[in-house]
């Protein structure tokens, strides 16, 4: 047994310092960013939020919305659409805002080779979600799947060490997702103990991943739009976003009214809810079980989006940074999280 001492912090624990500025306006923020993966080559240029691959959130109806109001964020798709209706959405949308998913199950790999088969070249960007980002048989996969899509953008995980993201770099990873429990509907910390405080993952994941040409996606925890400026703070290249997306029109989920408030069901992608949905297929998605909740309903997601890139725009604003590429270098983190827990009431 050995404890580590160092501190290790979450977004609750920091705020961002403001610094001098010369900028007008947030308009004048730039929040799209430019990368050039590091396996498949290909570029990307667009605002690097992306939501994430559950039922809820990673939808179709969330890409179109994306593409039809101009958010140049990108879709994550959950991995049950049938293949039909995956070969459908993909002739008909602009498959630049959105990452087609798979898990580590030979049914999701056949599918997606299957629609390479019959649709070749509409795919350009890959997300492999498992349960356990620690496992050599994760690591061995991937290498079979990048020898698969040699010029596909992989983004693999999760992970929350620096060791574990340059492993799969190596790999063959362009885009290391990191984040084990701090999801809103996760419930890993709680069952198996597990876990490592988001900001501090972001911080040594990110450092690790630049070293090696590599990005990484900050997954989880993000409840308010001042997180996801701390994660880009902290050097995340993309931030995922479950809860915060979850409870729109665009949900593809029933609207339920109790006691005159809506409300729509969200749940985690291993939860009972999302098991009995697809059957044995999401057993292996994460170590352990989520959770159920019901959201309150939203309504369009494009007003929410508006908000949180308003709110991104804004912290760049205070600290500076005339474009969200300067923000991780203008960021300062105060720690705070005596006050803050005061403020919120939290323990
Ligand atoms: P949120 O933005 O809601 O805080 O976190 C979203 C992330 O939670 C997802 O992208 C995924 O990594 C994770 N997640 C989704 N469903 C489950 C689940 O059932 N169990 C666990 N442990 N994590 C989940």
């Amino acid at each position: 047994m050995r404890i580590e001492e160092s501190i290790k912090l979450d977004f609750k624990d920091v705020l961002i310092r403001p610094k001098r500025s010369t900028m007008a306006s947030r308009k004048d923020v730039d929040i799209t960013r430019e990368y050039e993966f590091k396996w498949s080559g290909r570029k990307y240029n667009g605002v690097p939020i992306i939501a994430a691959n559950m039922d809820g959130v990673g939808t179709f109806d969330m890409a179109k919305s994306f593409i039809d109001n101009d958010i140049k964020a990108s879709v994550a798709l959950h991995k049950h659409y049938p293949l039909e209706e995956l070969v459908k959405f993909f002739d008909e949308n602009d498959p630049a805002s959105v990452w087609y998913s798979i898990g580590m199950v030979k049914n999701d790999q056949d599918k997606m080779l299957e629609f390479i088969k019959q649709r070749p070249n509409k795919i350009d960007k890959i997300c492999l979600d498992v349960a356990n980002g620690y496992s050599e048989h994760f690591v061995e996969f991937v290498k079979t799947v990048r020898e698969q899509v040699p010029d596909i953008t992989i983004m693999a995980g999760n992970v929350v060490t620096g060791e574990m993201v340059e492993e799969l770099i190596l790999a063959g990873v362009d885009v290391v997702k990191v984040g084990i429990g701090p999801g809103s509907v996760c419930t890993t910390r709680k069952m198996t103990g597990v876990g490592y405080p988001q900001l501090s993952a972001i911080i040594e994941c990110a450092d690790a991943a630049h070293g090696l040409g590599g990005l990484i996606c900050a997954d989880g925890g993000c409840t308010i739009p001042g997180d996801i400026s701390k994660a880009f703070g902290a050097g995340a290249d993309f931030v995922m976003l479950g809860g915060m997306l979850a409870g729109h029109d665009q949900s593809e989920q029933e609207v339920v009214e109790k006691d005159g408030e809506k409300f729509v069901r969200f749940y985690g992608m291993s939860s009972d809810t999302a098991m009995t949905k697809h059957k044995g297929g999401v057993a292996e998605y994460r170590a352990s079980e989520g959770k159920t909740v019901d959201v309150p309903y939203k309504g369009d997601v494009s007003a929410t989006m508006q908000d949180i890139l308003g709110g991104i725009r804004s912290t760049c604003t205070y600290v500076g940074a005339r474009s969200l590429k300067e923000l991780s270098k203008r960021t300062t983190f105060i720690r705070v999280s005596q006050q803050i827990n005061e403020i919120f009431g939290k323990s």
